[in-house]
């Protein structure tokens, strides 16, 4: 059989045509014309045949022509039954394989304007929800997903160049529910080579997308409190800085570090100290604009990136507020907590347009609002700096203070309002540095309490103190007590009653001679937590006094609760006592306080003999300051004792 008919005519005359029939069937066929060729016999394949060859002759040629060509005619029609048949099948076979596609599968018309939608499987209408007929006739743009999607454009260009394309598009169900697909577009040719239809397939790829965001997600957010990470945190401080120096904006960059946060962690347990982390990093949040970062860094530390607000509160007013906010009480299970934080600020450009410089200052900063006391906003200098490396060089020579001894205590009298009789002394620690000669605790105990070296020293001093009491007993000293500073970390430990029985037993110091001094804010911070505590140390028979008192606030139960023995006036309202009427005021509610719930009172930096005389009125029972004596080191102590007594019973009142 031969499909070409140029070739069919080429092949016929190079034939021998003696023979006089020549019967040339055509059929036509779908797409195809066939020429049957026969002389004298049917030819299947003329090259095939020599005709002159057969022994046929021309009478019976007639006959088996119409034979030939009937067998012809009815191969060629089982022949064209089978191949639609086949087709039949192929078609019921993909027809099938469209319906039962689990991708949505839609087939559109590139011949019409809007390139409309002929035809969507049922996976289609299955994922979308919505039926056939609602979409059938639709423009294409009815199956790209929300509008304004920048994919979709490049799609629709594929559409009307009848190209591919592939593109990973949001989309909206017909009852609202959002999905992500993948839809892949290729363009259907007709008979011309020319495009007649789009095939668009379309994979819901929701679950990977989300999976993939999740991950996203999880390597920028912090998982505790779903705050930003580091990660996002320097991304957007980086995106930041380029605008800041293409659009010369200013921005802040904060840094906030809880103060005591690790209290209640190693106190509460873990469980707690998060349930407070996921608190403050909503009231963070709360404080800042949309627009701005607030990120954590770990721990308990929080970094916010504030741009610049010309019309918006300005940069005091938040971290101000945002000081406020985070000392608003907390409530974990039973318990209520009260926090602070201390921040540092520095400023792009003014203070550095790097990243690393920005956070590195902004983290000096912090530290100085620390120093100077906590809950407290501090934005960097160059001053600032040079104060920060003393603070590293500190913290370095601090590690090898104790081992090499470079530690002492000095000793300050307490001393009885009514008649200076000397009662007691306050042990105060000294660094007597190799260079730097000696070194006041308010410079190297904030250092000695965030690294945690505070429980050695505190230990040493506690044992020092115990030891050198007991001694002025033995050397015919009077008795006195001596009064030993805890800090916060020290009475957290769990073996702080321990330590204190050790030194107690080590020296064999009279419990009732040792009293320790816990600061009014440590108390009242974490109250429930200590009560505890205050009364194991209480059952070992010490003393116990509120250092500070006046400027925390004091919770009126707890100090009755409290086994406390004294309350030590803060020596700000004493320094004050003659020239503000306040502070007088505040003295003597203090005195009538405590009185009130059985407690003495200690007056601590009397400075002058009026001071002292206008205390005693008040009826403020023990005074402590400089108009008796500064701290001074033991040998000196000593002689202060020896000689004190007489001086103070002449100037008995
Ligand atoms: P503090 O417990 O409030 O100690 C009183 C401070 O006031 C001492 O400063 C003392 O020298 C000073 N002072 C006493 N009388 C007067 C006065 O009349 N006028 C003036 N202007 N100041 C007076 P110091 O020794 O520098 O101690 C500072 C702080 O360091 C102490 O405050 C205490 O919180 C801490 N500290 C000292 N030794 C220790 C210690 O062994 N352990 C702990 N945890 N903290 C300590
Ligand atoms: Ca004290
Ligand atoms: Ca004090």
């Amino acid at each position: 059989m031969i499909r070409n008919p140029a070739e069919t005519d080429r092949r016929l005359a190079g034939a021998d045509h003696r023979h006089a029939l020549t019967i040339a069937l055509i059929y036509a066929a779908i797409g195809s014309a066939w020429i049957l060729a026969t002389s004298g016999i049917p030819v299947l394949l003329l090259q095939q045949v020599k005709f002159a060859d057969l022994p046929w002759d021309q009478a019976g040629s007639g006959g088996l022509v119409i034979f030939a060509s009937s067998w012809m005619l009815y191969l060629l029609i089982k022949e064209k039954l089978e191949q639609a048949r086949q087709s039949a099948t192929q078609l019921r076979l993909r027809d099938r394989a469209l319906e039962a596609s689990t991708n949505a599968i839609v087939i559109t018309d590139h011949a019409a304007e809007e390139n409309p939608v002929v035809y969507v499987n049922p996976a289609f209408e299955r994922i979308t929800g919505y039926r056939s007929d609602e979409i059938v006739g639709q423009g294409c743009q009815t199956i790209l997903g929300d509008e304004g999607q920048p994919a979709q454009a490049a799609l629709l260009a594929a559409f009307r160049e009848g190209r591919e394309g592939r593109a990973l598009l949001h989309s909206v169900r017909k009852d609202g529910s959002p999905f992500w697909m993948e839809l892949h577009l290729a363009p259907v040719l007709d008979e011309f080579g020319r495009v007649s239809h789009h095939v668009a397939v379309q994979n819901d790829v929701t679950e990977n997308v989300r999976y993939q965001q999740e991950l996203e997600y999880q390597a920028n957010h912090d998982t505790l409190t779903g705050l930003a990470n580091r990660n996002l945190l320097r991304d957007r401080l980086d995106q930041a800085i380029a605008y800041g120096r293409r659009d010369r904006r200013t921005m802040a960059v904060a840094f906030i570090d809880l103060d005591n946060f690790k209290f209640v962690n190693d106190s509460q347990g873990h469980p707690a100290g998060d349930a407070l982390l996921k608190q403050v990093a909503g009231r963070l949040a709360g404080c800042i604009r949309a627009s701005d970062t607030v990120a954590r860094m770990g721990g308990d530390e929080f970094v916010l990136l504030l741009f610049d607000q010309p019309e918006g509160p300005s940069l005091a007013t938040t971290l101000d507020r945002i000081l406020t906010e985070i000392a608003q009480p907390y409530r974990v299970g039973a318990h209520e907590f009260n926090l602070s934080c201390s921040i540092g600020c520095a400023l792009f450009p003014e203070h550095g347009e790097a990243v690393e410089t920005l956070l590195q200052r902004a983290d000096i900063a912090m530290y100085n609002a620390k120093e100077s006391g906590k809950n407290a906003v501090r934005t960097y200098s160059n001053e600032l700096d040079q104060r920060f490396v003393r603070r590293v060089e500190i913290e370095t020579d601090l590690r090898a203070a104790l081992d090499q001894g470079q530690f002492f205590i000095c000793y300050q009298p307490q001393v009885s309002a009514a008649g200076h009789r000397l009662i007691g002394v306050e042990a105060l620690l000294r660094w007597r540095h190799p260079q730097r000669g000696v070194i006041s605790p308010a410079h190297f105990i904030p250092v000695a309490e965030e690294t945690g070296m505070i429980v050695a020293i505190g230990d040493w001093v506690l044992r020092q103190a115990c030891a050198d009491a007991m001694a002025w007993g033995r050397d015919g000293l009077p008795p006195m007590r001596v009064a030993v500073n805890l800090s916060a970390r020290q009475f957290l430990k769990k073996d702080l009653v321990q330590s204190v029985a050790d030194a107690l037993a080590h020296s064999g110091l009279p419990p009732g001679l040792l009293e320790l001094e816990l600061t009014e804010s440590l108390l009242m911070h974490n109250a429930e937590l200590f009560i505890a505590t205050l009364r194991d140390l209480k059952a070992l028979g010490v003393e116990l006094a509120v250092d500070d008192f006046g400027t925390g606030y004091s919770s009126l139960s707890y100090l009755k609760r409290f086994p406390v023995d004294r309350l030590k006036i803060d020596q700000s309202f004493v320094r004050e006592l003659m020239t503000d009427t306040d502070s007088a005021a505040i003295c003597q509610a203090v005195i009538t306080l405590g009185h009130s719930l059985g407690l003495q009172v200690i007056a601590e930096g009397v400075e002058s003999g009026e001071q002292a005389e206008c205390l005693l009125g008040l009826t403020c029972d023990e005074l402590q300051g400089y108009h008796f004596s500064k701290p001074v080191p033991d040998i000196e102590l000593r002689a202060f004792a020896r000689t004190y007594e007489g001086v103070a019973t002449a100037k008995a009142i």
